[in-house]
């Protein structure tokens, strides 16, 4: 069988990777989660003091932005995590102090430059799901097959509660929801491969969905694009 590149793009925190690892395991595929990378560069300016409030220090970004190297990993049960510099930084990009600050540090040219030529590598032999904001716009408009994600911002909200819940985390409803439409403003807006739906992506309203639901759908158009051509 063919092996191709799946784009799956979307809103904040609409099940986009829920949908592409699973899918990924049961055809084989590698997953590329590029919003763990974005949440990676943020996690290491965070830590270094470029982000003071709402000002970043780009300059100091721009110039250490060379040793900032992002893998990926996979533990005993097969469950991936991100690697920031040799360390595993899964749990610390997914907390609130990161998704606060990872929409405006990936509206930088130089951030999104250095991610996109990652992940074009990452790519390259096909067989992959990447999931983000615009992989089938700028990193792979080639892609076989695209699909633009989007569910209501409470049902996002509530999702995105739901995961830091069950991750020991102890959120504020009323803050993911605010995270949730102020990271979609900023994506949707910003100059550099803003968040829009290719003209050739299928659109996914997953809202009143269930998993196995969105999964059987995945998979269809998945085989559909395998099989056309
Ligand atoms: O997918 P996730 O919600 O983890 O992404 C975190 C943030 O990273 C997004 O809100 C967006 O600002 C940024 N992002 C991006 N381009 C991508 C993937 C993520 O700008 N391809």
């Amino acid at each position: 069988m063919k092996k191709i590149i799946i784009a799956i793009d979307g809103h904040s925190s609409c099940g986009k990777s829920t949908m592409a690892k699973s899918l990924a395991s049961k055809i084989g595929y590698t997953y590329i989660d590029t919003g763990a990378m974005y949440r990676a560069v943020t996690l290491y300016a965070l830590r270094r003091g470029f982000i003071q409030g709402d000002s970043i220090d780009e300059e100091s970004l721009r110039q250490e932005m060379p040793q900032i190297r992002i893998s990926f990993g996979k533990d005993v049960d097969g469950v991936q995590y991100t690697i920031l510099n040799g360390e595993n930084v899964e749990s610390e990009i997914r907390g609130m102090e990161v998704s606060s600050k990872v929409s405006p540090i990936s509206a930088i040219g130089f951030v999104r430059e250095a991610m996109t030529a990652e992940q074009k590598l990452m790519g390259n032999g096909g067989a992959v799901i990447m999931d983000g904001r615009d992989i089938g716009t700028t990193v792979f408009p080639d892609a076989a097959l695209k699909i633009f994600v989007t569910a209501s911002d409470e049902v996002r909200a509530h999702r995105r509660y739901d995961e830091m819940v069950q991750k020991g985390q102890n959120p504020v409803y009323e803050d993911v929801l605010k995270n949730v439409r102020e990271r979609d403003y900023i994506d949707s807006h910003r100059e550099v491969s803003p968040l829009r739906k290719a003209d050739d992506a299928i659109i996914l309203d997953n809202s009143y969905m269930t998993i196995p639901e969105q999964d059987e759908w995945l998979m269809n158009q998945y085989i559909k694009a395998v099989s056309e051509k």
